[in-house]
């Protein structure tokens, strides 16, 4: 039984605030290990819980999305890592024979108040971004493209908020509440100890529920998909000539941009191409 984990940062036990996941914090270094340790106690869990092959895939976009303390991390599992991954950039590891997703460190969509560090894939260039005109987070991607593949989600840790909106996707979700976010950048915290305590007892449930057929793939969203990106600041001449060249992308007006894909290996790949097209001459997505 193949389980998938993906791990990102911003809801990682005991972090709250950018600098916490940003290679410039004073804690960074740390904190890299805490992410680490998170993403071991559901690898851990994982393997309680009847896994007999788990693959990591890091999704926290600094230092290349190589954040993980690579000789740290348990020596059953694989990691996928580094930028300039096949498919979807970074579920490169989710395929249709994996039986169960688990978000871990995973944070509330954009526009959440509160929400530990709420975005949606690019925190500087994103205000909002909205599938079918609802807005939407990173686990919602990861849902509806697992769903795609008929593999359901079974976990996500991380603060209250994206709890709350994963279990819209996957209602019996594991949810492993580790920290209680009070606004966007500070929260009433476990202690990250204790908080993989609680992580590696809820994976094991959530593989096991996943062996019993508990949960179901989530199937929810018509094709093909239409995302509105609503930019923090208008657009500059790079990009407008960026995506005036681009027939999956249209300028609705300075401060927003309508994506279409025909499924999420290709949406997620060009939402997320928008947050570095503000560059001239960037065309590959
Ligand atoms: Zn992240």
């Amino acid at each position: 039984m193949k389980v998938f984990i993906s791990v990102d940062m911003e809801g990682i036990s005991g972090l709250v605030r950018w600098p916490d996941v940003s290679s410039h914090g004073i804690d960074f270094k740390r904190n890299r290990r805490l992410m680490t340790l998170d993403a071991n106690a559901a690898v851990a869990g994982a393997f309680a819980g009847g896994a007999t092959e788990v693959v990591v895939e890091e999704n926290h976009g600094v230092e290349d999305v190589c954040v993980l303390l690579i000789d740290e991390v348990d020596a059953r599992c694989r990691v996928i890592r580094g930028a300039g991954r096949g498919g979807s950039t970074t579920m490169a590891g989710l395929k249709s024979d994996c039986a169960v997703v688990l978000l871990i460190g995973h944070h509330a969509r954009a526009g959440s108040r509160p929400g530990i560090m709420a975005h949606t894939i690019s925190w500087e260039g994103f205000r909002l971004v909205s599938l079918h005109g609802q807005p939407i987070g990173e686990p919602d991607f990861f849902a509806i493209r697992a769903g795609e593949l008929g593999v359901p989600v079974g976990m996500v840790s991380g603060d209250q908020v994206v709890a709350e909106q994963v279990r819209e996707l996957s209602p019996l979700a594991e949810c492993v509440i580790v920290k209680h976010a009070l606004s966007n950048q500070a929260a009433d915290c476990l202690a990250p100890a204790r908080a993989r305590e609680l992580i590696a007892a809820g994976a094991e449930r959530a593989v096991r529920a996943a062996r019993n057929g508990t949960f179901k793939p989530y199937r929810a969203v018509a094709t093909p998909y239409v995302f509105d990106v609503a930019l923090k600041s208008p657009m500059n001449d790079a990009m407008r000539s960026n995506l005036n060249a681009l027939k999956d992308f249209e300028i609705v007006s300075e401060g927003l941009v309508r994506v279409t894909a025909p499924d999420m290996d290709l949406g997620f790949r060009r939402v997320a191409y928008l947050g570095y097209a503000n560059r001239p001459g960037v065309l590959k997505y």
